[in-house]
C-alpha cells in the first residue's frame, strides 16, 4: 500500500541514501558482522553526505528535515540488514539530548563535530546490577570542585568501543533513586574511563557492545548535561523517540524477511510444484502481510504524530511491543517456510532470526512497555 506520510522530497532522499547503502553499506556488512564492529571511516562517511543530521537545526550542521528522514534512514538500513551501523542510536536517541540540554558551549564542542561524523555518541544507562530499574543505577558522579569523580560499571552499551563520547547515567545524590540520576558528557580518554569487552552475542553481531569501567574518572563539572538530579526526567522525555526508532527498524526488517521468503516460495519446489502452491504457505504468508499492513499503518500513524510533536508515549510503547513481537513471529515463520536451509547461516533468513531476538529487550523490554500502557489505561 502507498504510505501516505512521505512526500515527493522524502522519496528522493530515499533513492538517493539506499544508492549510498548499496554503494558503500552491505557490499561490507559480512566483514563488519564478523569483525563485530563497523570503522569510524564509514560514521565519518554518514556524516559528510549529511545522514548524521537530517532532522537536526542547520544551526549546528544538520539538514533541519523532519524525523521522517531519519525514519528513512532506519528504514533503509534495517532493510539491507546492515544492523551493524546503528546510526539512530548516535543520532535519533543520543544526539536529541545534547540538542535539548546541551549548552551553547557543550553543543559547538560536541554536536557540530557528532553530525559531521567525528564524534560518535553512546549513551549508558544499564548496569550489570540495573536495566528495567533505571532508578537503581549505582555509578556514581561525586562533586568535587569543578569536578565530577565517577565510579563504576555500564554494560550491554551500544558503540561501546567507537563512541568518542558517552552519555553516563550516574547518581549525584547516590541515596536518592530518581531524583538523584543526572546525565555526565564522558569523552574518550578521560582517565579512568575504560572500555571493557565486545561483547559477544548472537544477533547485531556487527554492532560494538559493550562494557564500560569508571574508577575515580575525573569529569569536568561543565560536561553536566542539564541540571543535577534531572537525569531520569529527561531520559523519560527522550525515550518516545527512542521506542519509535524501535518500531520503525522492526517493521523495515519483517518487509525483508517477507520478501525474501516470498521469493524462495515461488523457487523452491516440492512434491513436483513451488512450495508457494501449498494451501499452508499461502494462509501463512497472507496473514503476516496482513499483520504487517497493520503494523505498518499504526507505525505510519505514529510517526506523523510525533512529527506534529504530540505526545504519544502510550502509543508508542504500544507500537514497540507489537511491532517487536511480529518482528520475532516472521522470522520464525519464515525461516519455517526455508525448510533446512532456513537454519543455514548463509542464508540469510537465519540471521534475521537471530537479529530479531532482541528487540523485544532493549530500549525498555517489552514487559517494561505493558506496564507503561497500563499505567496510562489507569490501571496499578
Ligand atoms: C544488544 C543490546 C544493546 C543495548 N544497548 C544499550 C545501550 O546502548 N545503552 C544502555 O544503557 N543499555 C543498552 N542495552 C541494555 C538494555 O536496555 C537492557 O538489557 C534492557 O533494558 C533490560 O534490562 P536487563 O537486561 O537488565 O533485564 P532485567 O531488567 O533484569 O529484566 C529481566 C526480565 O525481567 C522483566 N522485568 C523487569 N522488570 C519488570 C517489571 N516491572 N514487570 C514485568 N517484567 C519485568 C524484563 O522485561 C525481562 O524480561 C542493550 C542491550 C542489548 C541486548
Amino acid at each position: 500500500m502507498q504510505r501516505e506520510i512521505f512526500g515527493e522530497e522524502h522519496q528522493l532522499f530515499r533513492e538517493q541514501f539506499r544508492r549510498f547503502v548499496q554503494a558503500e553499506v552491505e557490499p561490507n556488512v559480512a566483514a563488519w558482522n564478523e569483525a563485530g564492529i563497523v570503522p569510524r571511516a564509514i560514521w565519518k562517511r554518514m556524516g559528510e553526505e549529511g545522514y548524521l543530521g537530517a532532522n537536526l537545526p542547520e544551526a549546528w550542521g544538520g539538514a533541519g528535515g523532519d524525523f521522517l528522514y531519519d525514519a528513512i534512514i532506519m528504514e533503509e538500513l534495517a532493510y539491507a540488514r546492515a544492523h551493524c551501523l546503528q546510526a539512530s542510536l548516535h543520532t535519533d536517541i543520543c544526539l536529541p539530548y545534547l540538542e535539548s540540554y546541551g549548552t551553547e558551549a557543550q553543543k559547538r564542542k560536541f554536536l557540530v563535530p557528532a553530525i559531521a561524523g567525528d564524534c560518535l555518541v553512546a549513551i549508558a544507562m544499564t548496569e550489570p546490577s540495573a536495566g528495567s530499574d533505571l532508578a537503581a543505577v549505582r555509578t556514581t558522579a561525586i562533586r568535587d570542585g569543578d569536578l565530577y569523580v565517577v565510579n563504576g560499571a555500564k554494560t550491554f552499551i551500544s558503540n561501546g568501543q567507537n563512541s568518542h563520547l558517552v552519555i553516563v547515567v550516574a547518581k549525584t545524590a547516590p541515596t536518592k533513586r530518581h531524583d538523584g540520576i543526572s546525565l555526565l558528557l564522558v569523552e574518550e580518554g578521560t582517565p579512568g574511563f575504560e572500555r571493557g569487552r565486545n561483547l559477544e552475542k548472537i544477533g547485531l553481531r556487527g554492532q560494538d557492545t559493550s562494557e564500560l569501567f569508571f574508577r575515580d574518572c575525573r569529569v569536568p563539572a561543565a560536561n553536566l548535561l542539564g541540571q543535577e538530579g534531572q537525569g531520569f526526567r529527561m531520559l523519560m522525555e527522550k525515550l518516545q523517540q527512542e521506542r519509535l526508532c524501535i518500531a520503525v527498524g522492526c517493521m523495515a526488517s519483517i518487509r525483508r524477511s517477507l520478501d525474501d521468503t516470498l521469493a524462495y516460495v515461488k523457487e523452491r519446489q516440492a512434491f513436483g510444484k513451488p512450495i508457494a502452491a501449498f494451501q499452508n504457505t499461502q494462509f501463512k504468508l497472507a496473514e503476516l502481510e496482513t499483520e504487517y499492513e497493520i503494523g505498518q499503518a499504526f507505525t505510519d500513524k505514529l510517526l506523523a504524530a510525533h512529527v506534529r510533536g504530540e505526545e504519544i508515549v502510550k502509543e508508542v510503547s504500544m507500537g514497540k511491543w507489537w511491532t517487536s513481537d511480529l518482528q520475532k513471529r516472521v522470522a520464525a515463520e519464515c525461516l519455517q517456510l526455508f525448510g533446512g536451509y532456513g537454519f543455514m547461516a548463509e542464508y540469510p533468513i537465519s540471521q534475521d532470526y537471530q537479529d530479531a531476538a532482541v528487540q523485544s529487550i532493549y530500549a525498555g523490554s517489552n514487559e517494561i512497555m505493558k506496564v507503561i500502557i497500563a499505567r496510562r489505561m489507569g490501571l496499578g
